[in-house]
Order: C-alpha cells, then structure tokens, then sequence
C-alpha cells in the first residue's frame, strides 16, 4: 500500500479512494473565469484541481481562487524557485514541480523548506519530455529513464526533509506509460499520479487514458488520476469517472448492461439502453440493470441484474436476477420499465 499524503482537506493513496484530478484551460490571474471553470469541474466530480503559474499575477491569484472552491488546488510551476514560494505563500495545498528545472541546489532547497513550513504537498515526476539528460543518455527513452528520473526528483526534495511527495511518470505511449507506472509502483511506495500525457483529442485520449489506466488500476496502482483530453476539461472528469466505474473502483453507481442487439432482436432495445442510461447517471445506488435485445436469451445472459427487460415485436419480460416476474405487452413495456426500476431507485 503507498503512503498517505494530505492535499488540502483529503488524503491521496494509503487505501483512500483514487482521487479525479483535472487541470483548468483558463489564465490563472483571470479569477473570473478560473473560478467559473472550476465550479464546473467541481459539479462534475473533480476532487483535486490543477492551475498554471507562468508569473507573479498567477500565483497571487491561488489566494483568491482558494475563497470561492471546495477542492484542494495545486500550482504547476516550472524554471522559477520564486514563483513556487509565491505560490505557497498564496495558499495552493499542493505544487507540481520540478527540481531539474527550478534552478540548482539553493533554489530547491529554498522550495523544499517552503513545502516544509507551510506542510503542503508536492508531486514530482517525469514526462518522456522532460526526462533528465543522465538517464537519457544512460538508458534512452524507456521506462528506465522516466522512473531513475522521477525518483531523483524525489531524492532531491527528500535531502531537505519533504515527506509528502505524489510522484508521476507520463508517457503518451501506452505500454511505456504501462511499463514505467509497474517499475515506478516497485520502487517506490509514494502515492502516484497516474496519466497518460499528450493524449489528444476527445475519443482517442479516452481510449489511451482507459487501456493505460485501467491496466494500472486493475493492478491497483495509481493513487490520483487524469484523463488529459484536448478539449473542455468538464470532459475529463467525466471519462475519469467511467473508468474508475469500469475498473470496479467506484462501485456506488447504477450500471447498465445492455447487448449489442443481433439479429434476434425484434424491437428498439437501443433506444431504452439510452435513455435508462441517461435517466440513471447521477444514481449513486449500486445496482445492476439490463436492457436486452431479446426475450430467448436477455434474461440468461443478464443473469445477475437487479431488474432487466428483455423484448419481442408482440411483448417484453420484466426480470430480477435472471428470473421473469413479469410478462408485458411492447405497447406498456417502457411505463411498467421505469415503474418497477423507480421502485427500485427510491427502496
Ligand atoms: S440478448 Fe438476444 S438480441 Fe441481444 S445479443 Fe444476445 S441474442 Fe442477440
């Protein structure tokens, strides 16, 4: 099990739940509307929110952010050991640094205390972009070099005392980010963010993100995640909290299982799948319901559904845990549906 670490109000790794991360598109200092963007995140499900310092306006903004959320907010600082003590000293619960690139050893030291005095987090880590020449030269562009770099930047931090580190190793490739997170998870018991980075646009940024991720959750590893995705980042809290649904790390949700449809299917099953999916995608109830093409085979093949619906072109069966307990005609299928699941939704 990885160490727990306290960002804000919550705790990273050590067991906790794996905590949605997301990152604001918005200028930092422009308040209004980083403000506004984190609201959206936040009403999506983001619990750890990420903002930009690129100079002083920026992180003097973290204080006034910090009045109007309710999540923990960290300051992403780079080439600048004075804007990561401004950063802190602004209020932000955690800083994503990096020791390479802040300015030698007096800089370092001089953020390391600052983390110290102020007992925030920190993560560190190694993108395939900012991999430290050494190991680059040593063991070229691979899982080595990612991991050696990410854990010198935590030696780095730890020669001054900080303890509450969160470490990451991206890739935009899939199996390296895959094979860098296991070697990273064998040498370290740090709670680790993990990330696909670079991953592009919309759909393919979410299939990286769900083989990558799922593969490291499925291990349990990652303490922390983002789904980076080239688009509204309401859109990566969203595919964050399918997957860790999908992996069986949020369990608190209604499922829908519904088939393909084939050739046996004699009425609109599609169409309920949709909208069942849609009329139950705030529940926080865990419960199993299926919606299946055919009357032969739906109710066998959803065997272990709270409540499912099977059809033909004439009628539809009702069925709990693979058993009929109601045969319908078509034309009242949908209305004695959504009766028998309201019962179901509000028990
Ligand atoms: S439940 Fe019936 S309609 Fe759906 S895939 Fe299976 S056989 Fe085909």
């Amino acid at each position: 099990m990885t160490k727990k670490v306290r960002v804000g109000d919550i705790f990273v790794g050590g067991g906790e739940s794996v905590k949605i991360q997301s990152m604001c598109t918005t200028k930092t200092s422009d308040v209004g509307a980083t403000l506004a963007q984190i609201g959206a995140l936040e009403k999506a499900g983001c619990e750890i929110v990420r903002v930009s310092v690129l100079d002083e306006a920026d992180a003097l903004a973290i204080g006034k952010l910090k009045s109007g959320i309710n999540i923990p907010i960290v300051a992403d600082i780079h080439f600048s050991a004075a804007l990561a003590v401004k950063a802190i000293e602004s209020g932000c619960d955690k800083v994503r640094i990096n020791p390479g690139n802040i300015g030698g050893e007096r800089q370092i030291k001089l953020v390391a205390d600052c983390i110290r005095a102020h007992e925030i987090a920190v993560r560190v880590g190694a993108n395939t972009g900012s991999v430290e020449r050494e190991f680059l030269k040593k063991y070229g562009k691979n899982e080595f070099s990612l991991v050696e770099s990410a854990l010198a930047s935590v030696a780095a931090l730890e020669k001054y005392g900080v303890e509450d580190i969160v470490v990451s190793v991206k890739a935009s490739s899939v199996p390296l980010t895959v094979m860098a997170y296991r070697l990273l998870a064998s040498k370290t018991d740090l709670p680790l963010h993990i990330g696909v980075t670079e991953a592009g646009t919309e759909k393919m940024a979410v299939i990286k993100s769900a083989a990558a991720l799922g593969a490291l959750l499925v291990d349990g590893i990652g303490d922390t995640l983002r789904v980076s995705i080239t688009d509204d980042p309401v859109k990566e809290v969203w595919a964050a909290k399918a997957l860790l649904r999908a992996v069986g790390a949020d369990k608190n949700f209604a499922d829908v299982i519904s088939c393909p449809t084939c050739g046996r299917c004699e009425w609109n099953s599609m169409a309920l799948a949709n909208e069942v999916s849609e009329y139950v995608k705030d529940c926080k109830k865990p419960l199993k319901i299926a919606v299946m093409g055919c009357v032969v085979n739906g109710p066998g093949e959803a065997s272990d559904c709270d409540i499912g619906i099977a059809g033909s072109e004439k009628y539809c069966v009702i069925f709990k845990k693979g058993e009929i307990v109601k045969k319908i005609p078509a034309d009242r299928a949908r209305e004695e549906f959504f009766g028998e699941l309201n019962g179901l939704l509000n028990d």
